[in-house]
């Protein structure tokens, strides 16, 4: 039976995903048996407790790192049956990543990191790409720090840099991974609310690991994470809400 994953609105899934790390007595299950998908346009959030799977359900999603069991999508491509070399290709071509660290090259400027996603492709950014760069730089108010380097920006700043990044290429799905998790917390809201804009405004869909309750209440849906199963699924839904679910969850187990 084939899945069309466009047809239905998904950017990514997974399906019975299973996850050890070790073996014998020694080994960890850091996933087990999750099933989820990624809706297309939408902010999604992988909440849970430190040690639940969160980066390990990233990771696998983006090929950055391979399933113990079950099976992967990036759009209608199975990344599981995928070769390296091709991943990489795919991977590059359409996912964008931010890390809690920014991840920046340091010995480039601004405008050096945002344009690295054509660099590693090989190619120049073509006219209406250069538009859509020009709009995404302007919108994150770095227009006077391209010739910057690094680390002659603020913490928030870098992260606006790793957004542009992330951005640059229209990727069907951008992950951010703790993307606040550096920042302090009234430039965090303001990271959160530009990915919240280009998912609201630019329809890109966006897949966040994060533990922090303020974080999770900037998204369309929250997945939440318990020892390595997914244990719920909801819409929109405030901090306190959020907090208030996580303490029963804690509780309950
Ligand atoms: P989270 O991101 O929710 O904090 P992780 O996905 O990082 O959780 O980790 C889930 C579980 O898998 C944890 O118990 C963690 O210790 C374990 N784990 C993660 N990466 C490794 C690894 N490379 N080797 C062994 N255990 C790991
Ligand atoms: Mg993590």
């Amino acid at each position: 039976m084939s899945f069309n994953h466009q047809e239905a609105g998904l950017v990514a899934r997974v399906s019975q995903l299973t996850k050890s790390y070790g073996s014998g007595s020694g080994s960890v299950t850091a996933l087990d048996d999750v099933s989820i998908g990624i809706r297309q346009g939408e902010f999604t959030a992988i909440m849970g407790p430190s040690g639940s799977g969160k980066s390990t359900l990233m990771h696998i999603m983006a090929g950055l790192d391979t399933a113990t069991t079950g099976r992967v999508w990036l759009g209608n491509t199975e990344i599981t049956e995928l070769a390296d070399g091709e991943l990489t290709v795919l991977r590059r071509r359409r996912v964008g990543f931010v890390f809690q660290a920014f991840n920046l090259v340091p010995t480039l400027d601004v405008s050096g990191n945002i344009l690295l996603p054509f660099e590693l492709d090989g190619r120049h950014p073509l006219s209406d790409e250069t538009d859509w760069i020009d709009r995404l730089i302007e919108s994150l108010g770095l227009g006077d720090r391209l010739a910057h380097r690094p680390h002659q920006l603020s913490g928030g700043q870098q992260q606006r840099v790793a957004i542009a990044r992330a951005l640059a290429t229209r990727p069907d799905l951008v992950f951010a991974d703790e993307p606040t998790g550096n920042l302090d917390s009234r430039t965090g809201r303001e990271v959160l609310s530009l990915l919240a804009a280009s998912s609201s405004e630019y329809g890109q869909s966006i897949a966040m690991v994060t533990h922090d309750p303020i974080a999770a209440s900037f998204a369309d849906r929250i997945l939440f994470l318990a020892d390595g199963r997914l244990v719920e699924d909801r819409g929109r839904s405030s901090a306190e809400e959020i907090s208030r679910f996580m303490l029963e969850m804690e509780r309950a187990s």
